[in-house]
């Protein structure tokens, strides 16, 4: 099978949905995709009417005190998501971490990422940090899950949201809000010495 160069746009402007899910399962996130394919079914709401689907993930995620957000996806997708945050008065950054084709491919990208989230990691500014891979790098397999769970008190959730896989805000909302919660519910089964998420 042969993988889409996914840091390149294709001819016609971009790469379809199909490229991009074929790209992912090569890269080992069938797994994930299937989940997704059972939590989220696809129907008439997979074309979707309305911007980027990760929208309703980075949406929630600047609306939480104390939480940093990171995206980690093609600069054109950024840029749209980052403008119609602030057109929503978001009020704070959004972190970005750039990749090209060789930082892609060569798993560089990862590194740039849990370097930029080191470097943001300031217990006395964030509780939490979230990083969220968007299209491409969900396709190409960036391990999120091999990022700390933790620095310095600050905890690090990862999540993908992939229009291809999350058809919708809500769905993109899902995603951020079972991954907070689960990593509370961790938080709350390692006992009382542990800060609990859902009291941050
Ligand atoms: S992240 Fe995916 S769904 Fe969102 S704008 Fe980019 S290509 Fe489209």
């Amino acid at each position: 099978m042969t993988t889409p160069d996914l840091a390149t746009p294709a001819g016609d402007g971009g790469h379809s949905a199909a490229d991009l899910d074929r790209a992912a399962r090569s890269a080992g996130q069938s797994e994930l995709l299937d989940q997704y394919a059972r939590d989220y079914p696809q129907g008439p709401h997979d074309k979707p009417q309305s911007m980027c689907p990760a929208f309703g993930s980075l949406r929630v995620g600047l609306r939480m005190k104390r939480v940093a957000t990171v995206l980690s996806g093609s600069a054109c997708c950024v840029y749209g998501l980052t403008f119609v945050s602030h057109f929503y008065g978001a009020r704070r950054s959004v972190g970005y971490v750039p990749f090209d084709s060789e930082s892609l491919v060569t798993g560089k990208l990862f590194e740039d990422i849990r370097e930029a989230v080191h470097k943001l990691a300031d217990p006395d500014r964030f509780d939490a940090i979230v990083v969220t891979n968007l299209c491409v790098p969900t396709a190409s397999g960036v391990p999120l899950r091999l990022l700390p769970d933790e620095i310095d008190g600050v905890r690090i959730v990862g999540i993908d949201v992939p229009g291809f896989g999350v058809p919708t805000h809500a769905e993109a909302k899902d995603v951020l809000a079972g991954a907070m919660l689960n990593y509370a519910r961790k938080e709350i089964e390692a006992g009382p010495s542990q800060g609990s998420m859902m009291a941050a």
